[in-house]
């Protein structure tokens, strides 16, 4: 093994990959036990990165289904749109969902399953297919039509739930232990594919990265994730600083930017409603995780009110960007903050609406 399983709280460390740390109960990341350089030769996505990654089987990396995601310009000078939705799923969710699907075989189980608001659940469902693993999707049951019914096409067994994500997680955790299958999401691994976003940046820009990078947040899990990316990148001596990363959240759910406007603990919110559906989580597992990179990155959190959003989106769309309303939001700090410049992720298309 390259890699060794640690508490983010407490340091402890596991010797199997768990849920949480079994000391204080906090989530756990995966450290790398050593890194080399980005290989720039290789053709493949995951082959150049493998060493930031916590498997090395080239034959499995290979695998990977897509090259970079584009970066196109819009709206005005050094404001750029990362198109996520050009991938095998239509969503960022490919870069977590291929690294879990391939640890959860390496681990021995058999199958996955996982709670997911819609995207995750059609980048597992459709990797799932490519390597024939079996794949089970809890989902509330007001998601949209479009997001089940790409998710059951390939096969996989979904279950509607009643409740939002936060009350379909404890039953995800239930189901995954009774069955002996591998949990998506909220294991270490969860942060490991979302670095790729950082070297992927670092590949088109070098140095001269944007300076802000805008981020829907919903678990905080991508926020976190692209930032250890640029650390490995800051820790091999490729970039000098970071980015400053922007999250966003929609003002009818924003437990984590309220916890940094007010500078007080995370409350989780009960039930919360907001046409960015694939963020509309009361209870992220990553929101003390966020704080951190927010400070670390001197980045800043904002969040914007339903129809700030809906306006985002339809000016989208005038620079030919589809994005569902979730990733609408980070257009948001360029329309009606004064940030200036920066990167929007688009991590999912506005027709999974
Ligand atoms: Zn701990």
């Amino acid at each position: 093994m390259n890699y060794s399983i640690n508490c983010i709280a407490c340091g402890h460390l596991e010797k199997v990959s768990i849920i949480s740390c079994s000391r204080c109960s906090k989530g756990l990341e995966v450290k790398l036990n050593k890194q080399n350089e980005i290989y720039n030769s290789e053709e493949s996505l995951l082959l150049r990165y493998r060493s930031f990654l916590p498997l090395s089987d080239k034959k499995i990396l290979g695998r990977y289904p897509n090259s970079s995601t584009p970066v196109i310009q819009i709206y005005k000078k050094n404001v750029y749109a990362k198109l996520e939705y050009c991938t095998f799923s239509a969503s960022s969710k490919d870069r977590e969902a291929f690294i879990e699907i391939v640890m959860a075989q390496v681990l021995g189980y058999k199958g996955i399953v996982v709670a997911s608001t819609g995207n995750m659940g059609g980048a597992l469902a459709s990797l799932c297919a490519m390597f024939k693993f079996p794949c089970i999707v809890l989902i509330p049951e007001d998601t949209s039509r479009n997001k089940i019914r790409h998710i059951e096409q390939f096969g996989a067994v979904v279950k509607k739930v009643p409740g939002t994500y936060d009350d379909i997680v404890p039953k995800a955790i239930e189901f995954a232990n009774k069955e002996n299958m591998f949990l998506a999401s909220l294991q270490a691994f969860r942060f490991e594919g979302y670095k790729t976003i950082a070297y992927e940046l670092f590949e088109k820009f070098g140095k001269n990265l944007p300076k802000n990078i805008i981020v829907p947040l919903g678990d905080g899990t991508t926020y976190v994730g692209i930032w250890k990316g640029f650390k490995d990148l800051k820790n091999q001596g490729l970039i000098d600083s970071y980015p400053s990363l922007i999250g966003v959240q929609a003002k009818q759910c924003d437990p984590i930017v309220s916890a940094y406007i007010n500078k007080s603990p995370i409350k989780f919110l009960k039930n919360p409603n907001t046409i960015a559906q694939a963020i509309r989580i009361g209870n992220p597992l990553d929101g003390d995780y966020s704080l951190r990179v927010v400070e670390e990155t001197r980045g800043q959190m904002f969040s914007f009110k339903e129809n700030q959003i809906l306006e985002a989106q339809s000016l989208l769309l005038k620079e030919g960007v589809d994005a569902e309303f979730t990733s609408a939001l980070t257009f948001c700090p360029i329309l009606f903050k004064d940030i200036g410049e920066g990167l929007l992720l688009i991590t999912g298309p506005g027709f999974k609406n």
